[in-house]
């Protein structure tokens, strides 16, 4: 037929195209088939699902092909590293490197801010309508409560330490063994809370450094009610007991001590500054302003603590600490702030460390955590030990053991919650107080710490 339409040579022609095709087009299939037996989604994929495993599969090789691709680069900084930076080592042996090096970088060339010697020194702009901004503040955020429930502030718990490691060894692991300590705290009875290290004010390092710290965490969170203040040398040794809030409803500010010694002996432990609570209004931003003016550090501080000593009763030769600030403030202008001061010593806000840690054995023996007082004190403080400095004023040896004894008291009653304890108060180790069990959600826990009612939250139903 192609012979009528076609010459012979064009027909013969056409013909071997024909043939040549169906040999391709049969290529064609048996490579589709191929590649579905290998990468398809076999006989029961749709296109998409074809092409989705195609390319999960192309993937998978790239992925594959990737760590090494990973360790090349690495090298590659390494190597750059090494070559462009002549001042760092490339030694993997921590124990061998001197910290010194990095520290000393940071030290060098900081150049201080230097406020003008005539003007006296100031917390920050001097503001007299706390209470109302922070009221209409509350107004308009509702689901931001000061009260979490009746009778419950909202509380901020703060702490912290120097932006630097500690001047000793082990310093640092006290630190974070006194951190661990006051998250459990906080957890269990639903506070908030805050660690700084940093430095805002460069003159008002050492003890002075909580003050500019206080007034900007309360200028800033309006929400908080209270602000608790606790040094890094203090644990919570009594891990049950809440603080009675209802007590200090009419109060400001709420610290461990005596009447009679600060108002009428002026005695410059008759408080301490370890531990407190300040309530967020504007009567605290006013005692701050009050209480800031002694702490530049150099002059004003050296001549400050002259004053102190000579006023206070039994003060030592030293530069002015916050502590016999307060006292001295509360001394001499009683009618000012006197009313709004809760000196507390129903129980330990603060403890003195030095009266407590013999007692631990007959506390444990006698008494159960809960009471907060002498019998079981709610805070231990370390007081003078500077865990975290390079001397301090009592025996090393004798600090460190009474501050591992502490913070085993404390975790004994965390420990408990799970079915362990310290072997001994002066044990890191732990035992096992139960055995297991496959109902675990019958487990009574002593202390009633896994779900204390004050930290029971109350979701409504809408
Ligand atoms: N502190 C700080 N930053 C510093 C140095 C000290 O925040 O750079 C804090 C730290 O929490 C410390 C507290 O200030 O616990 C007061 O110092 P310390 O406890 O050594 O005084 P002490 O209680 O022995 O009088
Ligand atoms: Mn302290």
């Amino acid at each position: 037929m192609l012979d009528r339409v076609l010459s012979p040579r064009r027909a013969r022609q056409f013909q071997r195209l024909i043939r040549n095709g169906k040999l391709t087009l049969l290529c064609l299939l048996l490579t589709v088939i191929v590649l579905r037996g290998n990468l398809g989604a076999g006989k029961f994929g749709t296109p998409e699902k074809d092409l989705d495993d195609i390319r999960e599969t192309f993937s998978y090789i790239r992925r594959r092909s990737e760590p090494r691709r990973v360790l090349e680069e690495a090298e590659t900084v390494q190597k750059s590293s090494s070559s462009s930076d002549s001042t760092e080592n490339g030694s993997n042996n921590y124990a061998e490197f001197d910290i010194r090096k990095i520290l000393k970088d940071e030290d060098d060339g900081v150049e201080e801010f230097k406020r003008d010697p005539s003007q006296p020194y100031s917390l920050g702009p001097k503001i007299s309508d706390w209470d109302q901004q922070r009221g209409g503040w509350l107004k308009n955020n509702p689901n931001f409560p000061n009260f979490i429930a009746p009778n419950k502030p909202r509380v901020l718990l703060v702490t912290g330490s120097s932006p630097k490691p500690c001047e000793n060894p082990v310093g640092d692991h006290y630190l974070l063994k006194s951190i661990k300590n006051k998250i459990d705290y906080c957890r269990l009875h639903g506070l908030e809370i805050f660690y700084n290290m940093a430095l805002l004010d460069a003159e008002m390092a050492g003890f002075w450094a909580k003050l500019p710290l206080i007034r900007k965490l309360l200028l800033s969170h309006p929400e908080v009610e209270f602000l608790w203040w606790m040094d890094s040398d203090a644990m919570f040794t009594d891990m049950v007991f809440e603080v009675p809030w209802e007590r200090y409803k009419d109060h400001n500010f709420v610290m461990h001590g005596w009447n009679e010694m600060v108002y009428d002996q002026k005695n410059w432990i008759g408080l301490n500054t370890g531990s407190f609570l300040l309530r967020n209004c504007q009567w605290s931003l006013d005692i701050l302003d009050t209480w800031a003016p002694m702490g530049p550090k150099g002059r004003i501080r050296e001549e400050a603590g002259k004053l102190l000593t000579r006023e206070l009763k039994d003060r030592p030769v030293f530069e002015a600490d916050d502590q016999s600030a307060m006292v001295y403030i509360l001394a001499t202008q009683k009618d000012k702030w006197g009313d709004k001061v809760y000196l507390e010593n129903a129980y330990y806000l603060h403890g003195y460390w030095g009266i407590l840690v013999d007692r631990y054995e007959e506390m444990i023996e006698n008494y159960h955590p809960g009471l907060g007082d002498h019998r079981w004190p709610l805070v231990t403080h370390f007081v003078g030990c500077k865990p975290c400095g390079k001397f301090g004023d009592y025996p090393v040896e004798r600090c460190l053991k009474q501050m591992d004894r502490a913070f085993n008291m404390g975790d004994n009653q965390i420990l408990q919650m799970y079915g362990f304890t310290h072997k001994t108060i002066a044990s890191r180790r732990v035992k096992r107080t139960r055995n297991e069990t496959s109902n675990p959600l019958e487990v009574q826990d002593e202390h009633g710490l896994l779900h204390p009612s004050f930290k029971a939250v109350k979701v409504s139903s809408s």
